[in-house]
């Protein structure tokens, strides 16, 4: 059993990756390439990064976390089941995984939010109506179920990628620092 399996790749999921494989907890990423980056032309508002097209920048993210050592699999994650001690993910391909904690980031599509009887409202931020999230589910990305939490657009935050990123590090923080047991800092000299 792994410890972290991440359903979306996008910047949260992404995001979440770097931290998790750094504090080396097993981390397994599932994407499906539709992330809202990939439509993005170019982002000029995420701080220390003069300009980037969407695409540069979702790269860069995956290129850091499978650095530290994540798993990356471009699979479409379909089921979820809890098990003892966790959670059984099943995807499109044919994989089934295990994995003691799970990050969902999947923002457009809500099927495995639905499946696990979350409620969905229009993220209010986002005056499109097109995201949603999930109610009752804050900044920290924690839910009712043990060890899984919501991260990116579907936690109810703005649709700015700085923004979804800092929240999949903060679930990847407090996420760390529970199965670990060790308040989880991470400072390079
Ligand atoms: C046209 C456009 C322009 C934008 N411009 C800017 C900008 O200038 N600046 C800015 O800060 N933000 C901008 N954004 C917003 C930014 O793209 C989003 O805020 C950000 O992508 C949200 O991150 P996320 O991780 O929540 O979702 P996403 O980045 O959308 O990632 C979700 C990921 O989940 C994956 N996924 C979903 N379901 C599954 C599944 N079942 N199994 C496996 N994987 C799954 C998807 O493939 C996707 O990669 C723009 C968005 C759009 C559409």
């Amino acid at each position: 059993m792994r410890d972290v399996l991440i359903i979306g790749g996008g910047v949260a999921g992404g995001s979440a990756a770097i931290y998790t494989a750094y504090a080396k907890l097993s981390t397994l990423v599932l994407d499906t390439e539709s992330s809202q980056l990939l439509q993005t032309q170019r982002i000029r508002n995420y701080p220390g990064i003069r300009e980037i097209t969407g695409e540069e920048l979702k790269r860069t993210i995956q290129e850091q976390a499978i650095s530290f050592g994540a798993e990356w699999k471009e699979e479409k994650a379909t089921e979820i089941n809890p098990i003892e001690g966790g959670y059984a993910v099943k995807t499109e391909q044919g994989g089934e995984y295990r994995a003691k904690a799970l990050i969902l980031a999947t923002n457009l599509h809500l099927d495995l939010l639905e499946q696990l009887g979350f409620t969905i409202q229009v993220n209010p931020y986002v005056p499109s109506g097109k995201v949603k999230e999930v109610v009752g589910v804050s900044f920290d990305g924690k839910t009712s179920y043990e060890n899984l939490f919501i991260a990116g657009l579907n936690a109810g935050v703005p649709s700015q990628s700085v923004i979804a990123a800092g929240q999949g590090v903060k679930v990847a923080v407090d996420l760390i620092s529970k199965l670990t047991g060790k308040k989880f800092m991470w400072h390079d000299k």
